[in-house]
Parts: structure tokens; sequence; C-alpha cells
């Protein structure tokens, strides 16, 4: 959408967008994490074709998406203005399934020779969600695959993650509070000593933390959200949204297990799984040391220093 030919759109967003098939986002290498300026994979120029060689970690979707964008080096003499990202696609990997269901393949995209994920991570949470590697031997990528300029890939995948830090703030967030209002009907009915667990002023401080800490982050995610709508800048509000609420989303996880005492350790209530799948809001999308670089360097510029 952002950095597309009206032909790219046209062909690749409605398939995405309407869900009939799903899509990825080809960043993170094995040698190029938080440093994704780092990247390996190359992209030659052959005639009206680029030639991709190298690979894609963490990708998730890499094995049931069939829509890919991802980063390669098309002039390793200029940095990361010499990286460019490209359009890819290929089969998913589960054609089985995707017949039964209906949704998740169009037989009509190109399956680029070379272009294949590989195994599937086994992670402590996001356990539904397909995380693979992204494998390009001798990928022929025709010209008109390229997205936006060439030499601008890194720039626009920075840009493309300021956004989508707004989207991990707010799934965040939503952990968060699923967790608090988990602990709170908990409490108001696990009986010791008695009486409720939540009529122990310890309990209750602890419901009051996390209920509190859930409204100052919505402010955040809504305020980041606000101006991305109205095309301010918001870079600087969004890595504070996504540093504050995963932050948040691990802090009532870990909180809501506690309320929930030896029961909160058990597969047996949502609250163990709520604390595995926050984790990852930590990392993914840049790590919370990574949102503290990019505040610091927006404030530092503020300053004018
Ligand atoms: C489930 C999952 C899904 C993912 N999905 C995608 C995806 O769809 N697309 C994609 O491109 N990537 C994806 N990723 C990759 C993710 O974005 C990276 O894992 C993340 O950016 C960190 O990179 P790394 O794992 O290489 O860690 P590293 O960069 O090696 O970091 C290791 C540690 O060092 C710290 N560190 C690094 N540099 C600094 C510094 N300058 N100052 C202070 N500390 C520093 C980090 O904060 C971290 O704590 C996914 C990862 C996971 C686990």
């Amino acid at each position: 959408m952002n950095f597309g030919t009206d032909a790219q759109r046209n062909r690749y967003v409605p398939l995405l967008a309407s869900g009939k098939v799903l899509g990825g986002f080809g960043l993170t290498e094995p040698n190029a994490g938080s440093d994704a300026g780092g990247t390996q994979t190359t992209a030659v120029k052959k005639g009206d074709r680029y030639i991709l060689n190298g690979s894609k970690i963490f990708i998730t979707h890499g094995g049931v998406g069939e829509i890919f964008v991802a980063t390669a080096v098309t002039n390793p003499e200029r940095g990361t203005r010499g990286i460019s990202s490209f359009i890819l696609t290929k089969d998913s990997v589960d054609l089985a399934a995707t017949n039964e269901i209906g949704i998740g393949h169009d037989e009509s995209l190109p399956k680029l020779k070379g272009f294949r994920s590989g195994k599937k991570e086994d992670k402590l949470g996001w356990r539904a969600s397909d995380t693979r590697e992204l494998i390009f031997e001798d990928v022929e990528v025709p010209a008109e695959n390229l997205l936006g300029q060439e030499g601008m890939g890194f720039t626009n995948f920075m840009q493309t993650l300021d956004s989508g830090r707004i989207g991990v703030a707010a799934l965040s967030l939503g952990l968060a509070e699923g967790a608090y209002e988990e602990a709170l009907k908990y409490a108001s009915y696990r009986k010791q000593f008695g009486q409720a667990i939540a009529n122990f002023q310890g309990v209750q401080f602890q419901l009051s933390d996390m209920a509190t800490e859930v409204e100052a982050g919505k402010q955040l995610v809504y305020h980041a959200a606000w101006l991305a709508q109205h095309k301010k800048p918001y870079g600087k509000e969004a890595a504070m949204a996504k540093l504050y609420c995963s932050e948040l989303a691990m802090r009532n996880t870990i909180k809501a297990i506690q309320i929930h005492g030896g029961y909160g350790y058990t597969k047996d209530y949502p609250v163990e799984r709520m604390m595995r799948d926050a984790k990852i809001c930590e990392i993914g999308e840049g790590t919370s040391e990574i949102q503290r670089m990019v505040i610091a360097r927006h404030v530092l510029k503020d300053l004018g220093a």
C-alpha cells in the first residue's frame, strides 16, 4: 500500500486484505537481527531480473504465507542505502489445509523457483503462529517485483516497523488487560482464610496497579494511533507505546499467575499461556532495548543535542 506501484497494489493487496492469502515481512537474518542494516541476502541484477541468494529467519507466516516482502543488498558499497526490497511469492506449505478451508492459497500467484521456507520454530509462546526461515537459492525475481525504489528498501522497512509497533503495542495491551480481568475474576471467588482473596489488601494493591497501568497503556497506544491516522510524526510515540505495553504485558501476566497461586502455573487457567505469549512482545518488531534507543534518539534530537 505504501511503496508499491498501482499494478503491484492491484495484484497483491486485495488477496492480502481479503484474507484469501497470508503474507509475511522478511527483514531478520541469522546475522542481522537488531542490526537489520547488516543484511547479507543479495540481489544481483541480470537483465530484467534480480537473482536473490541468502535467507531470513523467524518470519511470521513463513510456511503458510504466499506473498512476502523481503530485503536484499543490491549495492554493497552503499550501506543501508544499498538495500532494496522485493515482492516474492510461493505456495503455502499446507495446500491440503488451504483446500479444505477454502482460503490460504491463490493458484495464479507465481511460484518463484528457489524460494522456500525452512523448518517451523518450536516456540515458548505464540504456538498458533507459524514462524520459519525463508530460503532464497538463485531465485529469479522479475524486476517488476522491486518494491519502491532501488536502495530504499531499508528506509521503507524501518517506516513499516514504526506503524507495526503500534500493532504490537495494541496486542500487548490486550494481553495485559486480559490478564488483569482474569486475576480480578479469580480473586473475587477464590476463598482462603474464610474469605475471598480479593478482600486482602496485598491482593487489592496488585489489582490496583494492574488496572492503573492498563489505563496508562491505553493512552499511549491510542495517542500513537491517532498521530499515525492524522499523518503526524509518530515514531517516538509508537516506540514508547510498544515499550511500555509489552513490558506491562509481562508485569500483568506474572501478577495474574501469582494471584492464581498454584493453579496459575497449570494449563487449567489461561494466564500461563498469556505470560508465554507476552514475552515475544518485548522481542519482536524491535526489542525493548531497541525501543529505548529509538526513544533516546528522538528526545536527544528534540533537545537539539
Ligand atoms: C516469534 C517471532 C516472530 C518474528 N517475526 C518476524 C517477522 O515476521 N519478520 C522479521 O523480519 N523478523 C521477525 N522476528 C525477528 C525479531 O524481530 C528479532 O528476533 C528481533 O528483532 C531481535 O533480533 P535477534 O533475535 O537477532 O536478537 P539480537 O539482535 O541478537 O539481540 C540479542 C540481545 O541483544 C540486545 N541488543 C542488540 N543490540 C543492542 C544494542 N545496540 N544495545 C543494547 N542491546 C542490544 C537485544 O535487545 C537482545 O536483548 C520474529 C521473532 C520471533 C521470535
